[in-house]
């Protein structure tokens, strides 16, 4: 049992009024998820299978087509402490993660078995058996057979009387009780989320011929970047490789410096491989919070909060605050970052726990560090 459980049942506040769970949601309530990446698709699901009535709005004519669409994606064991609550959540992912993907079928790893550079430029390295390569575009068919997809869909606003209105343009879309925000980067689009702080990363992942497989990584490769064993990728022998990191940038064309740069990074890992030739590559925009914790949970009225919580600059124990003001049955899943395959699973549940009044599937300590409302905490308890 959670700590916040026990705190219920013994009728006490919880510490920290300005991360109070939202108001349960009713079963069989009408929940529309916008943006149907890997973090829609798995809170759809983990909402959907805890009784909601789910219906996923994507903007593109298939799901998982921007971050979540590359042709591989790795599960890369975090190594941080787990005395830190970074470390604690990225621990809990990867349990999760495997037992999730390993549920939708054997087909959904292209391999198990990852080797881990702790120091790129040693031979130092860990072992994992169960983690590895697995594969998105399998991922979206097993997925998209579960859910309720409204594909070619951009949801441009939704205004709040009673129920949430959906729009696209000046069309109405769709009315629902609860909204999910899942819409990587552009999760911020709409004015009740303006607020939350993402940045835009740009990533290239690289594709080189893999048909002569000797000389090959049999097991995935983790270092500074990444290296998959050789896969069939629509009928050519591939192994991918990446990903680079260009901050605040948004162009999505493919670019040679990247190319070179994973490149670079993967001879590092595998002396050689640089030789094989460049059959292509792909290149999406991941979210990223400024402390790089993924943001799950209810969104703070920022006005609201900010009248509310004032008084934190002097303390959390000036005066008795008010519970949260939220956005009535407004939620988000974003800022996933570099690692979204891993956590997408375990936020998923948080999400479904969430809404549903259910013990979290994390400490409450983990909840708040994923809390979209701590960026607001952490700048008024600075006065700001
Ligand atoms: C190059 C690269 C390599 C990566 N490699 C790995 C890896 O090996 N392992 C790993 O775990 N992670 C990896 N990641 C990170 C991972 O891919 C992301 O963290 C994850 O895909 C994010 O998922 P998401 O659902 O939040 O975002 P997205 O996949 O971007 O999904 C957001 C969706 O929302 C839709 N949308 C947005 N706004 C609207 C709207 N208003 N209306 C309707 N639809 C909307 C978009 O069309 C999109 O489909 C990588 C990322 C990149 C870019």
């Amino acid at each position: 049992m959670t700590n916040i459980t026990a705190q219920r049942q013994n009728n006490q506040p919880p510490a920290k009024p300005w991360f109070h769970r939202p108001v349960p949601l009713e079963k069989g309530s009408r929940i529309a998820v916008i943006g149907g990446g890997i973090a829609g698709l798995t809170a759809g699901l983990a909402l959907q299978e805890n009784g909601y009535h789910v219906t996923i709005f994507e903007h593109d004519h298939v799901p998982m087509n921007r971050a979540s669409g590359n042709p591989a994606g790795i599960l890369d064991p975090s190594l941080t402490s787990r005395e830190s609550l970074e470390g604690q959540f990225y621990h809990t992912t990867m349990f999760r993660a495997l037992d999730f993907y390993s549920s939708l079928g054997r087909q959904v790893f292209l391999s198990r078995g990852l080797l881990k550079f702790t120091d790129d430029s040693s031979d130092d390295n860990l072992y994992f058996p169960d983690p590895g390569t697995i594969s998105p575009p399998k991922i979206r068919d097993i997925l998209s057979q579960k859910l309720r997809i409204k594909n070619n869909v951009n949801i441009t606003s939704f205004t709040h009387t009673q129920k949430w209105h959906l729009f696209e343009g000046d069309k109405p879309r769709a009315t629902a009780d609860a909204i999910v925000l899942c819409g990587g980067p552009l999760a911020r689009g709409f004015s009740p989320t303006d607020h939350l702080p993402l940045e835009p990363v740009r990533g290239q992942i690289t594709y080189l011929n893999a048909e002569k497989n000797d000389d090959l990584p049999r097991k995935t490769l983790c270092g500074k970047s990444y290296i998959t064993p050789a896969f069939d990728m629509n009928g050519q022998m591939t192994i991918v490789t990446g990903a680079s990191f260009s901050r605040n940038d948004t162009d999505m064309s493919l670019r040679g410096d990247d190319h070179r740069e994973n490149l670079g990074n993967a001879e590092i890992l595998w002396p050689g491989i640089s030789k094989r030739d460049i059959t292509g590559g792909r290149c999406a925009i991941r979210a990223y919070s400024p402390d790089h914790m993924p943001i799950c949970g209810p969104i703070a009225d920022q006005e609201q909060y900010q009248a509310a919580y004032k008084m934190l600059k002097h303390g959390p124990k000036h005066q008795n605050f008010i519970p949260a003001p939220y956005v009535p049955n407004l939620y988000a899943v974003t800022g996933l970052g570099a690692r979204g395959f891993m956590s997408a699973p375990l936020l998923g549940d948080l999400m479904a726990a969430l809404i549903s009044g259910d013990a979290l599937p994390v400490t409450q300590a983990v909840y708040e560090s994923l809390h979209p409302a701590r960026f607001l905490i952490r700048a008024l308890k600075k006065g700001k």
